[in-house]
């Protein structure tokens, strides 16, 4: 579904990624691992879009993505994308927030975008605050609400940066369930992320990035238990 074949980026004189290639099937997990700086972020917006490549080729469905395209945006629909930070509109309520895409990207009608903007909210576990603004919900409600928001696009793919990384560690396992569903329905997701645990039993393959490269890369037991790489070995010992 995805393939990324050997991209390389760079922003200034600095490569961020130097010949990255990665293929994700569909009803895949993969989960992207790695030090700080090392790439994943980068990798994940040009899976996307968001950011542009500069050799090297990414397709969806066999469709090219470059940011120079005049369908990009209808490429960007088919890929959700859940951030550290979760993005809502403040101003909106949270059922407002999840129906927005649909009805103003996608042209669908109101009526159709609230019934499935309701049973999105349910599926995340928060049918009861579909009238509650952004602010009077806790940090893992709002990414609950952010997870919505990129179902109710009906994408093929969601990408995850780190969806847990900014909230207080009780609010973590909420999050990782509602991923966790997700998973087990079949959707083809990426997700960065330091929850070892979560990448040890949802994720189909784990790969690490190093200096902009895929170092190492193989089933999540394997990688995660035993590393053969001395940089996936090194950055384990820090993070377990
Ligand atoms: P990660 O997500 O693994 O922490 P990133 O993909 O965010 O890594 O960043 C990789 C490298 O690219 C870092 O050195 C970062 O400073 C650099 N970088 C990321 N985005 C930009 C940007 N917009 N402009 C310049 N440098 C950037
Ligand atoms: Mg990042």
């Amino acid at each position: 579904m995805i393939a990324i074949d050997h991209i390389h980026k760079a922003f200034g004189a600095t490569q961020v990624l130097k010949g990255v290639s990665l293929e994700v099937a569909a009803g895949e997990v993969v989960c992207l691992i790695g030090p700080s700086g090392s790439g994943k972020s980068t990798v994940l917006r040009c899976i996307n879009g968001l950011e542009s490549y500069d050799s090297g080729t990414i397709t969806i469905h066999g469709q090219t993505v470059d940011v120079r395209r005049s369908d990009i945006h209808c490429l960007r629909t088919r890929v959700g994308m859940v951030f550290q930070r979760f993005n809502l509109f403040p101003h909106r309520t949270v059922l407002e927030n999840v129906m927005e895409g649909p009805v103003f990207v996608k042209g669908e009608s109101r009526a159709e975008a609230r019934q499935h903007a309701q049973a999105l909210l349910e599926k995340v576990g928060l049918a009861e605050k579909q009238t509650a603004y952004p602010t009077q919900l806790s940090g893992g409600q709002q990414q609950r609400v952010a997870i919505a928001r990129a179902l109710a696009m009906r994408p093929e793919a969601i990408l995850f940066d780190e969806p847990t990384s900014a909230l207080d560690p009780e609010l973590v396992g909420d999050v990782l369930t509602v991923m966790r569903d997700l998973a087990a329905e079949g959707m083809t997701m990426v997700v960065v992320t330091h929850e070892m645990s979560f990448a040890r039993e949802v994720a189909d393959r784990v790969c690490f990035l190093h200096g902009g490269q895929i170092v190492e890369e193989g089933p999540a037991s394997r990688v995660l238990s035993e590393p053969r790489n001395a940089r996936t070995q090194d950055f384990l010992r820090r993070v377990l």
